[in-house]
């Protein structure tokens, strides 16, 4: 008899985003702003949209059948800043990516995940069974996560961080990659939001971290800077240097995917040549940060992501900031606790509504005196 995996019983019911859209339908208001989002509100970038015509055309006029399971060169050498072409890997999502590089590992391994954390990288661990190390991300460090004193195999790291929208600077990420090669461990390091930085002392690759190449593998995304979220690409860098990891997940992905469709690459490749501008976003978020804190909440991030990590004046459980600010001001956002029990009392804003619907919701806060 077929039985399920019964590490499924280990995840939470119901996925974050669920509870929140049933909460949305059951609210006694309809005209709602949303904070909440984590997707993009802006259209497609021209260029991305010009590859994809011409790419389509191509494939009108000749056959261009399977590309390789690791990506197109053209792309793959766009996207080879800090290693070699062959070290990158295209995919149709660094979510996938996070997750599935988890089955590289033996089933022994010590995963280190922050509190709070984009839920993927816990629940594809807890899948296969592993038990987990939380690194807390506290209110007193800025929500910086510190290496822990224990040994850890594999750590995953997001920087700028979802979901607090914060990200750490060269001397805090050099402190994980020093402890990374002293245990010999790896680091997944998402940089989905990389085109947010905004900060001089941030890097937007932890490759620019001496030693990196020895312990890191990094995933980028076109979905939050190309506005990519709904035509799909993205990379993994392998470096050799972390030896049959390399070749194993050359291994697995040959098993799982035919690869990228050839217009996406080609709408990959245009954006990486034309750069899309973040900087609507980006005023976006800061306007919204100066705002919550004018109304005296407590805020992180905000500066090298478009999300801001809150708390109002007065304490409460993320849950109930969500039920009043979603049932009396008509503003949805994301209870922090959804992300890790060092989420609880916060509240994640997203500034990828844009500037329209940032000023929309402050509005409303203007008028609310006190949670
Ligand atoms: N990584 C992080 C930290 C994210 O927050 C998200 C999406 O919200 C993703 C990855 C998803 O990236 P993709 O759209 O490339 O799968």
């Amino acid at each position: 008899m077929a039985q399920l995996n019964p590490y499924f019983s280990l995840l939470e019911e119901s996925y974050l985003f669920q509870k929140i859209a049933a909460k949305k339908e059951a609210a006694s208001r309809k005209d709602l702003i949303n904070l909440g989002i984590g997707d993009i509100s802006e259209p497609l970038p021209t260029e991305a949209v010009e590859a994809l015509q011409k790419a389509s055309k191509e494939m009108e006029d000749r056959p261009i059948g399977y590309g390789p399971a690791n990506g197109y060169l053209f792309l793959r050498e766009k996207l080879a800043l800090h290693t070699s072409a062959d070290e990158v890997f295209i995919s149709d999502g660094a979510k996938r990516d996070s997750a599935d590089l988890a089955d590289l590992f033996h089933p022994s391994t010590r995963v280190g995940i922050c509190d709070p954390v984009y839920p993927v990288y816990r629940d594809a661990n807890l899948l296969l069974g592993r038990s987990i190390t939380y690194i807390c991300c506290l209110e007193e460090n800025g929500f910086v996560p510190l290496p822990p004193k224990e040994p850890l195999d594999l750590i995953y790291l997001c920087s700028p961080h979802n979901p607090t929208g914060v990200a750490m600077n060269r001397g805090e990420l050099k402190k994980w990659v020093d402890y990374a090669l002293e245990h010999e461990a790896i680091i997944i390091f998402d940089t989905a939001y990389a085109p947010f930085i905004t900060s001089p002392d941030v890097p937007a690759s932890i490759y620019e971290i001496p030693g990196a190449q020895k312990c890191a593998i990094e995933l980028g995304s076109f979905s939050k800077g190309a506005r990519f979220t709904g035509l799909r690409c993205a990379w993994s860098i392998i470096p050799k240097a972390l030896g049959e990891i390399h070749a194993a997940w050359a291994r697995r992905q040959s098993i799982h995917t035919n690869g990228v469709s050839y217009p996406v690459q080609r709408a990959a490749e245009a954006v990486c040549k034309h750069v899309p501008s973040t900087t609507s976003i980006k005023e976006a978020t800061k306007e919204l940060k100066n705002g919550l804190e004018k109304r005296g909440w407590r805020c992180f991030g905000g500066i090298d992501a478009p999300y801001i990590w809150a708390k109002p004046p007065q304490a409460a459980t993320s849950w109930e900031i969500f039920d009043r600010l979603l049932n009396e001001w008509g503003i949805v956002c994301t209870p922090g606790s959804g992300f890790g029990s060092q989420g609880e009392g916060f509240v994640r804003f997203s500034a990828f509504g844009g500037k329209e619907t940032v000023q929309k919701a402050l509005r409303r806060l203007e008028a609310m005196h006190a949670l």
